[in-house]
C-alpha cells in the first residue's frame, strides 16, 4: 500500500505563500503530512485579486493548513529583511524542533514590459526586483541552512522562471529575467556548498502559470500568441508546480541537487 503522507513528521517553510503558486505549495506540503510555516508581506494579499479571493477556504493560508489537520505558523515579513527572517526560522525550530523543507517562492516583477527593456530600465525598478527575487532568496537560504547543516539533512527549493533562460520577444522584463537567472545560478552554488551536509538544493523554473493575479495579464498580452510557444498548448496551474515541489521535497529526489527544473509545458526548451 502506498503512503499518502510521505512528508509525515517533516517541517516546511514556504515564502510568498499568501496566495498564488506559493499558497498551492504550502497546501500541497500540508496535504502530504508536513507542518508548514508561511511568510508573506501580508497574509491577506489574496484580497487584491478576485480569483484568488474566490479560491480561499479560510481567512488565510494558515487557517487552510490547520483545516487540513497540520500545524501552521504565519509570519508577516519581508524576505529582503535578513534579521526578521532569521527570527522566523529560530521560532519555527524553537516550536517544532527542526526544519526539513524550505521553498523560497517570494518574488515577482515590477514595471511594464515597455519600461523594463534592458537599455532603459531604471535603477529603482532594478533594485526592487533584484531584492525581491535574488536577495530575498539568498536570505531565506542562509537562514534555513543553519538548522539544516546541524541536522545534516534538508531540502531547499528556489524559484526561478522561464524568463531566467528565455528572452521575451518584446525584450521587456530584463531586470526580472536577470534576477531569476541569478537565482538559478545561486542555487547551483548553494547545492555545491550544502551537498556535504546532506542538503539538496534545486530550482523550479515556472513558465506561464495562470494565477488570480496573472490570468488577466496573460489574456491582455494575447492567450493565443503566448500558447503558440507552449507545446502542451495550455497555461500551467499552481497545482502543476506543486507536483514538482512535492517531488523535490520528498525522498524521491534524494539524489537530485543543483538542478533547474522547468515547469512550463515545454516552453523553455522547445
Ligand atoms: P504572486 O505575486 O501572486 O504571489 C507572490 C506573493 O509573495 C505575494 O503575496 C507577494 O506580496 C509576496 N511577496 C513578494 N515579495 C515578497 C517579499 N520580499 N517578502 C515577502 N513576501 C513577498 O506570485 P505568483 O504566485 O505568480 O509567483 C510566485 C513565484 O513564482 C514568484 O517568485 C514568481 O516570480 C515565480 N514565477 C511565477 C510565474 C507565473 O506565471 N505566475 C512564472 C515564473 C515564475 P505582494 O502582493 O505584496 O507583492
Amino acid at each position: 500500500m502506498t503512503d499518502n503522507l510521505p512528508l509525515r513528521g517533516k517541517v516546511a517553510l514556504v515564502t510568498g505563500a499568501a496566495r498564488g503558486i506559493g499558497r498551492a505549495y504550502a497546501l500541497r506540503l500540508a496535504k502530504r503530512g508536513a507542518d508548514v510555516a508561511v511568510v508573506d508581506f501580508d497574509l491577506h494579499s489574496y484580497k487584491d485579486y478576485q480569483l484568488e479571493a474566490a479560491s480561499m477556504r479560510g481567512d488565510t493560508v494558515v487557517d487552510e493548513i490547520r483545516e487540513i489537520g497540520m500545524r501552521a505558523l504565519g509570519f508577516q515579513a519581508d524576505v529582503t529583511d535578513a534579521t526578521t527572517l532569521n527570527e522566523a526560522v529560530q521560532q519555527i525550530v524553537g516550536e517544532w524542533g527542526r526544519l526539513d523543507i524550505a521553498i523560497c517562492n517570494a518574488g515577482g516583477g515590477v514595471g511594464s514590459p515597455e519600461e523594463t527593456r534592458a537599455s532603459i530600465v531604471e535603477k529603482d525598478l532594478v533594485d526592487v526586483v533584484v531584492a525581491r527575487n535574488l536577495t530575498g532568496t539568498i536570505h531565506t537560504c542562509q537562514a534555513v541552512a543553519v538548522p539544516m547543516k546541524e541536522q545534516r539533512s534538508g531540502k531547499i527549493v528556489t524559484v526561478g522562471s522561464q524568463a531566467g533562460h528565455r528572452i521575451a520577444d518584446n525584450g521587456g522584463y530584463a531586470h526580472y529575467g536577470a534576477a531569476k537567472a541569478a537565482v538559478a545560478k545561486y542555487t547551483q552554488y548553494l547545492a555545491r556548498d550544502l551537498g556535504p551536509f546532506g542538503v539538496t538544493v534545486n530550482c523550479v523554473a515556472p513558465g506561464y502559470i495562470s494565477t488570480g493575479r496573472l490570468a488577466p495579464i496573460l489574456s491582455a498580452l494575447g492567450d493565443a500568441q503566448l500558447l503558440d510557444d507552449v507545446p502542451l498548448g495550455r497555461y500551467g496551474t499552481p497545482e502543476d508546480c506543486a507536483g514538482v515541489i512535492e517531488f523535490l521535497s520528498s525522498d524521491l529526489s534524494d539524489y537530485v541537487t543543483g538542478a533547474i527544473i522547468p515547469v512550463d509545458g515545454g516552453l523553455t526548451y522547445s
